[in-house]
C-alpha cells in the first residue's frame, strides 16, 4: 500500500490518499480551501485512481472540512464509527465556535467498527476501535505492509488530546494504545492525524507519554 499525506486547515490535519493497483481510499478530507480540495483531486487524478471508499478517523471538524466536497464528486458516503453521529450533527455549531465553517458530512445508515474490513487494490485494512480522544476513533491497519492512519490516538512525541474535548477518556485512550496500537510490532508506520508519520517502535521507545505503559 502507497500512502500519499496532506497537511490541511489551520488545524493542520492530515488527509490520507491510500493507494494500490489503481484503487484508493481518502482518509480524513481535511481539505479546507478550494486549493487544498483540488490538490487532492489532482493527485487522486495524476495517478489514474478510483476512489473505492471514503473514511474517517474520528469526526472532529478539523477532520471533515471537505467531506461534502468528496461525497458529491464521487458519489459515495463517508464510512465511519457509530459514535460519530453526535459530533456531526453538532459540527456546524462547532466549526462557529472555533470561526471557521465546515460542511459535514451526511450521516451513512451502516457504520463501521471494531473487526471490520476495507478493501481497495490487492489491500484489506482492518478496523480498530481505538476510543479515549474520541468515542468513534478507529484505525485502519493494513498489515501485509505494516502500515496503519490511526487519526488522533498517538502522535510522535505525544497523544491524542482529552482535555476541552466533549467525550474524552484518558485512561481509555491509554488502553486504546497499550491494547490496541503497540501490540501491532515495532516495524509498523503510523500515519497520525497531525505531525509527521511515526513508527511504533519509536513511539514505545522515546514517547514521553507512554512511559507507564
Ligand atoms: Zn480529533
Ligand atoms: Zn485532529
Amino acid at each position: 500500500m502507497k500512502v500519499q499525506s496532506f497537511t490541511y486547515n489551520p488545524f493542520m490535519t492530515n488527509c490520507y490518499v491510500c493507494y494500490d493497483a489503481g484503487e484508493a481510499v481518502v482518509i480524513d478530507p481535511s481539505c479546507a480551501s478550494a486549493e487544498e480540495k483540488d490538490e487532492v483531486t489532482q493527485f487522486l487524478e495524476s495517478n489514474d485512481l478510483t476512489v473505492k471508499h471514503l473514511l474517517l478517523t474520528h469526526a472532529h471538524i478539523d477532520h471533515i472540512f471537505g467531506c461534502a466536497f468528496f461525497e458529491a464528486r464521487y458519489d459515495d458516503e463517508f464510512k465511519m464509527h457509530e459514535a460519530s453521529i453526535p459530533f456531526i450533527e453538532r459540527s456546524v455549531d462547532q466549526a462557529k465556535a472555533f470561526g471557521v465553517e465546515v460542511d459535514p458530512p451526511s450521516v451513512p445508515d451502516t457504520f463501521l467498527e471494531e473487526g471490520d474490513t476495507i478493501s481497495f487494490g490487492t489491500v484489506t485494512l482492518d478496523v480498530l476501535h481505538t476510543p479515549g480522544h474520541s468515542p468513534d476513533s478507529i484505525c485502519f491497519v493494513d498489515r501485509d505492509s505494516d502500515q496503519a492512519v490511526t487519526g488522533d490516538v498517538l502522535f510522535q512525541d505525544s497523544i491524542g488530546r482529552t482535555e476541552g474535548l466533549p467525550q474524552t477518556s484518558m485512561p481509555q485512550l491509554m488502553a486504546s494504545i497499550r491494547d490496541k496500537i503497540l501490540p501491532l510490532g515495532d516495524a509498523f508506520t503510523i500515519y497520525p492525524g497531525h505531525g509527521p508519520k511515526t513508527t511504533v517502535a519509536r513511539e514505545r521507545r522515546q514517547n514521553p507519554f507512554l512511559n507507564d505503559i
